[in-house]
């Protein structure tokens, strides 16, 4: 296996790269040449063009493409080109399928598909599927492909992206193309060997979530509440046409079996309803997830040990746009490394295809790379080019093509969070004079906004977390005053106060007489009417600064500060006499029993609660509704 690349602007650069002794000798000897082509225009007439080229040489060559948003070439990122990737295969077969989705049930189209394959193949080491995943239910169509398998063969692919919303993505096979379809592409034989790998490096930050509601690919509520509010909420995202680009650096992170998947918005609706790239189930609990850069970095080393260790003749890499919102102008750490190891080439998607076991699955913000090799497989190289005579230093947009320049550059300009999408329609328009501008460029600014709007609304909702978790210790649950715990520590504080001062505090200990019987006689739910009621009345007969709480069932703690005895008692009394004088709920009538007592300077808080305690068990003794002063 021989596995060459080149990136072009010009018909020109590619004919005579054909031209050399090299590919012409290595066509012939090869059992089979595939091909792939990533291309930022998502043209027809263009890829037909490149394929032609490619056909003249290589006749027997599977040909596919796809459109991107983004090229990776020799593991580095290349913007408006047209990356194209030769393999020659000495022992190994391939052969490509297409099937349009259109007007069709996409799970129904998979599940043929995969049968297709299975009766007209032998010896099947790998799928590749490219799938036009913006345009049709791609996780459905996995759906189906993987019940229509029989074999775990690794599958492995993406989801064709565009660079805006008018434009439809495209996939290509051997002259067809699909904008609402998938190509798959049948490696078969003996001697090929293929593995997979795919990594996130996406962790959570908000707190979990619940999606209430869904309908397919829309998510209707989360936590019911309206599902873009949520995301408005969290990230100032606006419900306009730049929706996908300003979201899709924030995944939803749902935990299946123990794996974190992330699924990426693309569509809004109404203000209300979010569309899903991959599929999202109601009922499972999500995060809103953001890359980790260290933790990308990472995982990528660990895949690049194991790719060496694989020691394979090619590299393909399909990785997610979002990676390259996120890492800028690093996203090539991923990636770079790759081309030390194999040719490494692949394109920024729209969702990438992995299998894991017997189900093939669309993911969302992973970077998955497929490494190949025959086992009788030679030394490989790969060229690179960006035209004639040109130097080697990468420029963005150094294309001549100068109508998608204007395209993009209409398209990106102007909005409100940086990418604001003016779309021009009239696709093969003249070169423009404006400035050109990298829709995935400088967008630093605009990602720390949105963290910073997500760390504010997540502190302010941490702080009102806090505050209810503060009130649900120190209230009591039936009354909404203050309970023991409460009460006990405003005791202690009053108890030091009045030690450092030398000031007077008291408290009033009271109990319901015969409260049982209220239960007994008219039902707990008027009980605790009752008590509501009294509790109430309480709080409007005592000064401000004193302070009620629930001591026990129905017994009460008032704590009094700067206030003598006799001053205490009278109060006391003066609550014997209105909660004696209360119809309460359903005319009932009741008394309590008051004790009462002073601090004494130095003395323990048990030891003057005690006092309170025996105070109100006279005030029982000597026959209730009354006050006894200790
Ligand atoms: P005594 O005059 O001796 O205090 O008689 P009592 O019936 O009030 O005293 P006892 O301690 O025997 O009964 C207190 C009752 O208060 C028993 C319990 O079911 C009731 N109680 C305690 N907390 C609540 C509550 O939150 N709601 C209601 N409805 N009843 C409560
Ligand atoms: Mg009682
Ligand atoms: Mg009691």
């Amino acid at each position: 296996m021989i596995s060459k690349i080149i990136s072009i602007n010009q018909i020109e650069t590619l004919k005579k790269w054909l031209q050399t002794e090299e590919i012409k000798n290595q066509t012939k000897r090869s059992l089979s040449v595939f091909v792939q082509i990533f291309s930022a225009r998502s043209d027809p007439q263009w890829l037909a063009e490149i394929e032609a080229a490619l056909r003249a040489v290589a006749p027997q060559a599977v040909i596919v493409g796809s459109s991107t948003m983004g090229e990776i070439g020799e593991g580095r990122l290349l913007t408006n080109t047209s990356v194209i990737s030769v393999v020659f295969f000495e022992k190994t077969d391939v052969q490509g399928f297409l099937v349009d989705t259109e007007n069709q049930d996409e799970a129904v189209v998979g599940k043929s598909l995969s049968q297709k394959i299975e009766s007209s193949c032998q010896k099947i080491a790998g799928v590749l599927l490219l799938a036009t995943s913006s345009s049709i239910d791609a996780s459905h169509f996995l759906e189906g492909f993987s019940a229509g398998r029989s074999k775990t063969y690794p599958v492995f692919g993406a989801g064709a992206g565009v660079y805006e919303g008018e434009q439809k993505p495209i996939v290509t096979l051997n002259q067809q193309f699909s904008s609402s379809g998938v190509v798959a592409v049948v490696f078969t034989g003996d001697d090929i060997e293929i593995v997979v790998h795919t990594y996130l490096g996406w962790e959570p930050l908000s707190k979990e979530l619940t999606l209430t509601e869904t309908d397919g690919l829309w998510l209707k509520t989360i936590d019911d509440q309206p599902a873009f509010e949520v995301y408005h909420r969290y990230l100032n995202i606006q419900d306009d046409e730049d929706f996908f680009l300003n979201v899709l650096e924030f995944p939803l992170l749902i935990e299946r079996n123990g794996i974190v998947y992330a699924k990426t918005p693309n569509a809004v609706k109404n203000h209300h309803d979010i569309k899903f790239i991959a599929d999202i189930k109601q009922g499972e609990s999500a995060r809103i997830g953001y890359g980790n850069p260290a933790m990308i970095i990472k995982n990528a080393r660990d895949i690049q040990d194991r790719v060496q260790a694989f020691n394979p003749d090619g590299i393909f890499i399909y990785s997610c746009t979002c990676r390259r919102f996120l890492l800028q102008h690093e996203v090539e750490l991923e990636t770079k490394a790759f081309q030390t190891i194999a040719p490494s080439v692949g394109f920024y998607t729209h969702g990438e295809i992995y299998s894991h076991e017997e189900t093939v699955m669309l993911l969302n913000a992973t970077m998955v790379t497929v490494s190949m090799k025959e086992a009788v497989g030679k030394a490989s190289e790969a060229v690179l080019e960006t035209g004639p005579a040109k130097p080697r230093t990468r420029k963005l947009f150094n294309c001549r093509d100068n109508w998608m320049i204007a395209r993009v550059a209409n398209f990106f300009n102007g909005g409100t969070t940086g990418r604001g999408r003016k779309a021009s329609e009239n696709g093969h328009q003249k070169p423009s004079t404006e400035t050109l501008v990298d829709p995935f460029n400088r967008q630093n600014n605009r990602i720390i906004s949105q963290l910073v709007n997500f760390i504010k609304v997540v502190t302010a909702e941490l702080e009102q977390a806090n505050q209810e978790a503060r009130l649900l210790a120190e209230r009591d649950y039936l009354t909404q005053i203050y309970n023991r715990l409460k009460g006990h520590e405003l005791l202690q504080r009053e108890i030091a106060r009045c030690n450092r001062y030398g000031q007077e505090c008291a408290i009033i200990m009271l109990d319901v007489d015969f409260f049982k019987q209220v239960n007994d006689t008219y039902g707990h739910n008027s009980g605790d009417a009752v008590l509501i009621q009294l509790v109430k009345m309480l709080a409007r007969e005592i000064r401000t600064v004193d302070v009620l709480s629930r001591w026990g069932g129905e017994e009460f703690l008032v704590l009094m500060p700067q206030i003598d005895a006799q001053g205490a008692k009278k109060a006391a009394e003066r609550l014997r006499a209105v909660v004696e004088e209360t119809a309460f709920t359903q005319g009932l009538r009741l008394t309590a029993s008051f004790g009462v007592t002073t601090y004494k300077k130095g003395e323990s808080p048990e030891a003057f609660i005690d006092r309170a305690d025996k105070a109100l068990y006279e005030a029982k003794q000597k026959g209730r509704n009354c006050v006894v002063l200790k």
